[in-house]
């Protein structure tokens, strides 16, 4: 009988450090393999009527550009399933991400120090700058300098809002959208537009050309940068990550030389 015991137990005990030992190695196999995000769908923020970055699919809900096509990639290298696009205000993207109602935001958004306190950037993906859009007939304004005193449309919450403010005697009208602040331009309520160099040239290129040019060079060199919530510091590593990828495996440059017509 007492034998019978010991039998019992030796077999109970070699069963346990079976299961532990296997237990044990799909631990190993777990750590060597590439870490999947804990949720399946990456949920991505952005104000979509800035092209060529992001705008909506000609007969389509969806939404496409630079930006999107980025990030969608990058989604996949990280290892989501589903990467969603979610259409906000500009403004609302920071607090978007601080409310956790949002993963991260792409939007053309300029990496600046004050935006920096509130949420993690990743590397800069595109170098950028603001300039100034006037009438194609006008030939007062021929840079920043002439625009004292007079009437300016931008984008709300934007860099170049913050610039025109600092414009001797402007009045800034804000807009919700670039475009909205470019029909301003087209109907005289204002004399001019500061925003993003690349989405004006490419609003002129559009149709834009007909009644709007730019002038003066550029006044600011800018980055842009994909945000996540500063508490997120993983999502914010693994975007950098991601970004490295792309890179090394030419799928970024694809996508540059696709929107911009020029390699990286
Ligand atoms: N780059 C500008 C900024 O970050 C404008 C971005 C935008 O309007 N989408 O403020």
């Amino acid at each position: 009988m007492k034998k019978l015991w010991v039998l019992m137990c030796a077999l109970v005990l070699a069963v346990g450090l079976l299961a532990a030992g296997c237990g044990g190695d799909t631990g190993k196999k777990d750590a060597g393999a590439a870490a999947k995000p804990a949720k399946k769908e990456l949920l991505v923020g952005t104000e979509p009527s800035f092209a060529p970055f992001e705008f909506p699919k000609e007969n389509s809900k969806e939404f496409t550009g630079f930006d999107i096509e980025l990030i969608q990639a990058m989604a996949k290298d990280m290892g989501y399933e589903k990467c969603t696009i979610v259409n906000m205000g500009f403004d609302a993207l920071i607090p978007a991400l601080d409310a956790g109602n949002i993963d991260a935001a792409i939007a053309g958004m300029t990496i600046t120090d004050e935006r920096a306190k509130k949420v993690n950037f990743s590397q800069p993906y595109y170098k950028s700058g603001l300039t100034v859009l006037v009438r194609k007939e006008d030939a007062t304004i021929k840079s920043i300098d002439d625009l004292k005193g007079k009437k300016i449309a931008v984008q709300l919450g934007t860099t170049g809002a913050m610039r025109a403010e600092k414009v001797e005697g402007a009045k800034v009208t804000t807009f919700n959208t670039n475009d909205l602040a470019c029909i301003e331009l087209k109907n005289k309520s204002v004399d001019a537009v500061i925003g993003d160099l690349p989405v004006e040239q490419y609003f002129l290129k559009n149709g834009g050309s007909a009644y709007a040019k730019i002038v003066g060079q550029p006044l600011t060199s800018e980055n842009y940068g994909i945000a996540v919530a500063k508490k997120n510091t993983e999502l914010a590593k693994n975007m950098d990550k991601s970004l490295e990828n792309l890179k090394k495996n030419g799928q970024f440059d694809k996508l540059y030389q696709k929107w911009f017509g020029v390699s990286k």
